[in-house]
């Protein structure tokens, strides 16, 4: 059975525990380990914070950031969209500790943190058009309320 939702709220950085816990509490339905869940949290966070600041860097203006998640069988896909400012070499921008903004103290470890804890990472962007990061785990139905 599919299950989808989206998600559409502010690119406040408020915002970003607020998306983990809901794509979370979303993904909770595959019965996934806790590491598996804690993999996801994080990997939202890292996506929809870079949504929030570097994809729309004006910190005056407040534009919409769209988290979407797919449930499959045993597989969660999700889709993190802003129409912000684009990546213009996004080969550049996914090597590890690659950051544009080092005066923000970021380190260049999001990416690095997606890649290691989802399965798959792929990155759609278009300088002035906005950023798509796609993302699936695949979730072995490990943990809480499983039977032995
Ligand atoms: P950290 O995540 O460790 O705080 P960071 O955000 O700079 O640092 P990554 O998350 O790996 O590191 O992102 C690398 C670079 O990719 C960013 O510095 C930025 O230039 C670019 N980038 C990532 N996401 C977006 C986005 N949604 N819009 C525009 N640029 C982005
Ligand atoms: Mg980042």
């Amino acid at each position: 059975m599919k299950n989808e939702m989206t998600l559409a709220f502010d690119s406040r950085s408020e915002n970003e525990g607020f998306a983990r816990v809901a794509v979370a509490a979303f993904v909770t339905q595959l019965n996934p380990t806790l590491e598996e869940v804690a993999d996801i949290r994080t990997a939202v966070s890292e996506a929809v914070t870079n949504a929030v600041i570097h994809g729309y860097p004006d910190e005056e203006e407040v534009h919409t950031v769209v988290v979407r998640a797919v449930l499959l069988e045993d597989t969660v896909e999700l889709w993190v969209t802003d129409e912000g400012v684009g990546i213009e070499d996004v080969k550049q921008a996914m090597e590890p500790l690659y950051t544009s903004r080092p005066e923000l103290e970021r380190s260049g470890m999001g990416f690095m943190f997606m890649e290691a804890f989802m399965d798959k990472v792929e990155v759609q962007s278009s300088p002035g058009v906005g950023t798509t990061v796609y993302m699936r785990k695949k979730i072995h139905r490990g943990a809480a309320g499983q039977e032995a």
